[in-house]
């Protein structure tokens, strides 16, 4: 059986060599590590690129969505489409993370304990690099955890934002994208819970114990104080998937 070309090797330009909208990807890929497009640039028009890179315009079109749900490509209506601008708080796109942990089964203990991990080396960062800023920001998050305590929901988002935030001040954007691409699956499967949420006011003064030792610039107690809120956070999701469980299996009075 002659050995076969994988998709990637194949002569991009032409339609005719198979052109899908994968090597679409491939390609648009390259010519932003090339420098040939740059972070806030605009896409060519759609006539333009699809002639460019040798495919239909539907190809061209699929390519782009992809792009668009990892975050590479922005789709801005009526203006056209855009890199995505450099940000300090880098995300990885989740899917490839939740692919994996479909297809290995992977626990939400060890989800929790990467984030763990990621997190701890991050607060202590986060303590000695903060800008009076990203002070200020974690501040205002804690301020509408506390007005949100009766809007699970409303809270939730504030408790992101306040964990992007220490992100983004740890300064170091890799252990940022990383804590936010594992953040953001847990954050997905809390948000389907959180309503049941009982603790919000014990869990908005872990947030305040987290800021009090930045503001202290102290490490070890930043790192620590957030071991300590994310086992509460853990031991809270489970208390609220163990009450949606029991309630849709007709246990509850
Ligand atoms: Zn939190």
């Amino acid at each position: 059986m002659p050995k076969k070309t994988p998709a990637v090797f194949q002569n991009l330009n032409s339609e005719k060599n198979g052109t899908t909208a994968e090597e679409v990807v491939v390609r648009l890929r390259d010519m932003i590590h090339n420098g040939e497009l740059s972070p806030g640039d605009r896409l060519p028009p759609e006539r333009d690129l699809a002639k460019l890179l040798g495919v239909s315009r539907p190809t061209l079109r699929a390519g782009i969505r992809s792009l668009a749900t990892v975050g590479i490509l922005q789709s801005r209506q009526g203006a056209g489409t855009f890199v995505a601008e450099r940000h300090e708080s880098p995300t990885l796109d989740s899917s490839a993370l939740r692919m994996l942990s479909a297809l290995h089964g992977f626990t939400s203990d060890e989800m929790f304990e990467a984030r763990l991990a990621l997190e701890m080396s991050i607060a202590g960062m986060a303590a000695e690099r903060a800008t009076s800023e990203q002070m200020t920001l974690m501040a205002e998050q804690i301020t509408g955890m506390y007005a949100s305590i009766d809007d699970p929901e409303q809270y939730l988002v504030h408790d992101m934002k306040f964990h992007q935030t220490i992100a983004a001040a740890s300064n170091n954007r890799i252990l940022t994208s990383l804590m936010n691409m594992v953040a953001t699956i847990l954050f997905d499967s809390r948000s389907k819970t959180v309503k049941r949420a009982r603790d919000l006011k014990e869990s908005a003064e872990q947030h305040h114990n987290i800021y009090r030792a930045m503001r202290e610039h102290d490490a070890e107690a930043a790192s620590r104080a957030m071991h300590d809120h994310l086992v509460e956070t853990q031991k809270a999701q489970r208390l609220e998937e163990e009450e949606a469980r029991a309630l849709s299996s007709g246990l509850e009075p």
